[in-house]
Formats: C-alpha cells, sequence, structure tokens
C-alpha cells in the first residue's frame, strides 16, 4: 500500500460516498501517474446525477442563504485550518492523482488554506449592504446590496485540482451560494477531498456537489441548471462553453490557457533570475497555466544568463516519489506526453537548438519528460505560439527592453509574465506587459498569492478574475434599492415640465 492508497483510506474512504448519483453507473479507473497503477474507480455520472445534485444544492441554498455572512466565514475560516490537519493526507493524495512533486503540491494546499482564510476575513465587510450617494443630496439615498446567485457551477482541470475545484467554490459559498464541481476525469479524487474537508469545517449538507465525469456529457446540463459558471482550463473548451452560457443567460467566468512570457532585462540580478526561471518553467512539471514557456533575454546579459540557466535546468532532479527533495515530476497522462514530444520533435525538425532535455524519462515513470531548453526557435515551429503545457522553454535574444515588451506581447494569450530587473523599473515595465498578472522578480508566486489582487487572463487568457473583492463579488448580484426621501423625482405641482427641466438642468450642470 502506498502513501496514495493510504490517502485515499483516511480521506475518502471510498469515492462513492462523496459523489452524487441518482442511480447505479459505470465505473472509471484512478490511475497514477506516479507508477502507472490503478489505484481505485469512482461511479461516472450521468447528466440525470447532474440534475439531482442540482436541485438538492438549490434546496439547500435557501437556508445558507439566509445565514449572516459571519456564520458562512465561520465555515472557510475553520477550513483554513483543517488544510493543514490534514496536510500529509492531502499531499499524498494530490501528488499520487496528478504525479506533481510534493513542494508543487504544497503550493495547491497553500492556496486554498490563503484563499479560505482571505475570504474568512473579507467577505463580511463586502457583503455588507453598502449605502451610496443618491441622485439628490439629502432628499435621496441608494443602497446596494449582493444577493447570492443561487447555485455555481465549477467545472475545473487536472492540473490543480485540489485548489481549482475548491477556491472558487469557497468564495461562491462565502459570498451564499451553493456550489455544484465538476472536476476532470483524471483527478476526480482531489475534488472529493475538497469535499470531505469543507463538510468537516461544517458546510451543511448538499451545498457542495461533486459530479464526475464527461465535460461533454455533464457540462451542458450543468450550464443549463445553473446560475453562474466558473470554469478553469483550456482556452478552445473555454470557447465552447461562453457560447452556452451565453445561450442561457447565465453568468460566466473563465481561466484559460497562456503562453507565458519571461523577461531577463539588462539590468537583472542574474543569480536570481536563473533560480526563478527554473522554477517558473519546472513547477508541476509545467502544466501550470501561469509557468513559463517563453524566455527573452537582453543582448547584454545573453552571456552571463543563458550558460547558466542549461545548467541549471539539467541540474533538476525528475522522480516519481513523495520525498520532498525531488523538483519534478512526470506529466499526468500519455496525452500530455504526445503533445510535449510532438511540439519538441517538431522544433527539432524544423531547424530548434536543443540546450538542455529534449526527450522522454521513461525509466522514471511512464510520462515522464525532461526538463527541455530550445533556442533558435521560429515562428512556424508549434512550440513558438501554442500552449505545451509541459517543462518545455524557447530562449530568445532581444536588443533591448522595447523589443522585450513588444515580443512578450505578441501572443493571442495574455495571463501571466515575470520580469527580472530593478524593482522600481519593473512596475513601469510590468504595467506594459498585456497580462493579468505580472511579477517582478518572482516566478509567479508573488502575484498568484496577493490575495487581495485579482488574479485572471487577457485576451485568450481568460474572461473575469478569481482572487481579490472582484472574486467574491462575481458571484452575487447586485442589487440598488434607492429612496426617494420628501418627494418623487418628478414634476412638483406648478412648475411645469419646462421649469423642471430647467431646474434639474441647473442642477445636473453643478454636479459635473
Ligand atoms: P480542458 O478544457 O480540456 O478541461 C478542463 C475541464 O473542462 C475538465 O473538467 C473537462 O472535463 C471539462 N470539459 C472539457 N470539455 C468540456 C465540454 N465540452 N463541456 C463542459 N466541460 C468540458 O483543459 P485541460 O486540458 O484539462 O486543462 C489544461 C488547460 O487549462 C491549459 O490550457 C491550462 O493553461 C488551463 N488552465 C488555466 C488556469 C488559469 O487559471 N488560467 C488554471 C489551470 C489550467
Amino acid at each position: 500500500m502506498t502513501q496514495f492508497d493510504d490517502a485515499i483510506v483516511r480521506l475518502l474512504g471510498s469515492a462513492d460516498s462523496w459523489i452524487t448519483t441518482a442511480a447505479h453507473r459505470e465505473r472509471a479507473e484512478v490511475v497514477s501517474p506516479l507508477d502507472g497503477r490503478s489505484v481505485t474507480t469512482y461511479p461516472v455520472c450521468e447528466p440525470d446525477d447532474v440534475t439531482l445534485a442540482v436541485t438538492r444544492a438549490r434546496r439547500a441554498q435557501t437556508s445558507w442563504q439566509k445565514t449572516s455572512s459571519q456564520d458562512r466565514a465561520a465555515v472557510l475560516s475553520r477550513l483554513s485550518q483543517l488544510v493543514w490537519d490534514w496536510e500529509k493526507e492531502l499531499l499524498d493524495l494530490i501528488q499520487g492523482e496528478n504525479g506533481k512533486v510534493r513542494s508543487h503540491a504544497f503550493e495547491e494546499i497553500s492556496d486554498v488554506a490563503m484563499t479560505a482564510s482571505h475570504y474568512a476575513k473579507r467577505a463580511p465587510a463586502l457583503l455588507k449592504p453598502t449605502r451610496v450617494p443618491g441622485p439628490l443630496p439629502l432628499l435621496s439615498r441608494a443602497t446596494v446590496h449582493h444577493h447570492p446567485l443561487g447555485v455555481v457551477a465549477v467545472i475545473s482541470p487536472w492540473n490543480y485540482p485540489f485548489t481549482l475545484a475548491l477556491s472558487d467554490a469557497l468564495a461562491a459559498l462565502a459570498a451564499g451560494n451553493a456550489v455544484v464541481v465538476k472536476p476532470d476525469s483524471n483527478t476526480v479524487l482531489s475534488a472529493l477531498a475538497a469535499k470531505v474537508l469543507v463538510e468537516k469545517a461544517g458546510l451543511p449538507a448538499d451545498l457542495f456537489h461533486v459530479v464526475a465525469g464527461r465535460g461533454s456529457v455533464l457540462g451542458p446540463p450543468l450550464i443549463k441548471n445553473c446560475d453562474y459558471l466558473m470554469f478553469t482550463g483550456s482556452t478552445a473548451t473555454g470557447r465552447k462553453l461562453a457560447v452556452q452560457a451565453g445561450e442561457e443567460l447565465v453568468g460566466f467566468s473563465a481561466e484559460l490557457g497562456g503562453k507565458n512570457a519571461l523577461l531577463v532585462l539588462h539590468d537583472a540580478p542574474i543569480r536570481r533570475a536563473v533560480k526563478g526561471a527554473v522554477k517558473a518553467v519546472i513547477s508541476n512539471a509545467g502544466q501550470l497555466c501561469i509557468s513559463t514557456e517563453r524566455i527573452y533575454v537582453e543582448d547584454a546579459v545573453w552571456d552571463t544568463f543563458v550558460p547558466r540557466f542549461v545548467r541549471a535546468m539539467k541540474k533538476v532532479r525528475v522522480g516519481a516519489d513523495y520525498a520532498w527533495s525531488t523538483d519534478m515530476g512526470p506529466l499526468i497522462s500519455a496525452d500530455q506526453l504526445t503533445t510535449v514530444s510532438e511540439h519538441v520533435e517538431d522544433a527539432k525538425a524544423k531547424g530548434a537548438t536543443v540546450l538542455a532535455g529534449g526527450e522522454p524519462l521513461p525509466h522514471i515513470a511512464p510520462h515522464a519528460y525532461a526538463p527541455t531548453v530550445l533556442t533558435d526557435v521560429t515562428d512556424d515551429m508549434v512550440v513558438a505560439r501554442s500552449e505545451t503545457f509541459g517543462p518545455v522553454v524557447s530562449l530568445y535574444r532581444v536588443a533591448d527592453t522595447e523589443e522585450a515588451i513588444a515580443r512578450a506581447n505578441d501572443s493571442e494569450y495574455g495571463l501571466n509574465a515575470s520580469i527580472w530587473t530593478n524593482p522600481v523599473r519593473g512596475q513601469s515595465v510590468g504595467a506594459r506587459i498585456e497580462a493579468g498578472t505580472v511579477s517582478i522578480n518572482d516566478a509567479y508566486v508573488v502575484a498568484w498569492a496577493s490575495m487581495h489582487a485579482p488574479m485572471g487572463g487577457m485576451k485568450a487568457s481568460g474572461i473575469g478574475r478569481r482572487h481579490g473583492d472582484t472574486g467574491l463579488l462575481k458571484y452575487t448580484e447586485p442589487q440598488t434599492v434607492a429612496t426617494s426621501l420628501v418627494h418623487p423625482i418628478q414634476v412638483p405641482p406648478l412648475i411645469g415640465e419646462r421649469g423642471w427641466s430647467r431646474i434639474m438642468r441647473t442642477f445636473v450642470k453643478a454636479w459635473r
């Protein structure tokens, strides 16, 4: 029995207890990318199960929305502690199911704990009805209320399976909604662990459902029946779901793909930049939406940065185990290995130079791939513009900062960037990058973990944001209730339309 099996037993018992099903269903296997072993099975949901989950969630939500925002926040507060009480089991489960190394699994559970604490503190203030000025001072007033939407659907991917199933759901729950989560079929157990923990934290029954199965089967009934869709995944799927959400007129927020750039400018702290760039490329074996796939190095520091970076990439310890000392794990699946291999082989065939890696590592795990550095990459190569989602980075030499900014922005995506430079200059360069988050002198953590700040994608990388106030308020229906205190705002007796329009004109001009 491995640590993975043990974590399943301790956290979940049987997967069946935590998945909403209306009848007996066919089963799918959970295969661990660490050793290719089939570990357990779970029931595959049908559309009827989605209907059942949403119906039960909707019923439970009517009571939940009447609880105080402080009581709801208390659940999040307890959850942020529970994550640490169950840290070992969670790390083992996420690693076993996804294949990532321990430190990258740790980033996931930290994200959940931080998000839970942040919204536990912030939600009551955000949800309080707010008085705003009415149109006529002293004679009118307006109050903005934030009502929950009802049932929020969360469709999540496999790459950060615990936090992406749970963190957005936490904001939705804090705002008074119920949640139905549809995780990726490769990583259902991590979403079930999320359900176990929120219920241990005191979330009443039926407010958090998990339906497991194919997106194309469960997506349509979920979108049809929910009141908001939070999607994290590929841009291709995001576009399809946007159409469905549009047809149903339900709110939609999407965190999508990227082709993230890292800039090493002439005044970069080179030693730190090398370390940061390695982390930015290899985190979760590059299967991180905000990981780096393009590095632009200013001519002045190319000869200093590149050899050191290549050396550091060659030293990355790739493994398939539960040790804290392993730097990078295998890819999650055969499909992912095929995509990564195809991108690299296409680049090689068209003349790219491989400075490090460039091959699978089957002796480590069935889908392991070496940390790979390419140069001489040209625009006709797939790797130049398409998201690889693996530990593969292309290095480009640029004349100066202006060229680095222009080339970083020359992408259909706009998710994340990292810039290595003087910190003061970094702010102004960062603001010129077309990406939803930019980290200065850090791989990605400083922007990602800024819970007060919004996070998400520009261009084809997304719509809407998570984190920050907007990450919670998007799960509410803002309502304005305004009162005319003395007299309705309409023509008073004896004044007439013309006189009234003169008064109003004077008043509106005075407001300019
Ligand atoms: P994917 O779009 O294939 O799948 C994501 C989820 O959508 C899964 O649960 C899947 O079952 C579901 N799905 C697929 N087709 C569907 C359909 N027709 N209807 C409803 N649901 C459907 O993405 P993936 O390959 O699993 O994830 C990797 C992608 O996600 C990468 O592009 C990555 O950059 C992106 N991602 C983005 C963020 C972010 O925050 N911006 C975070 C993580 C991953």
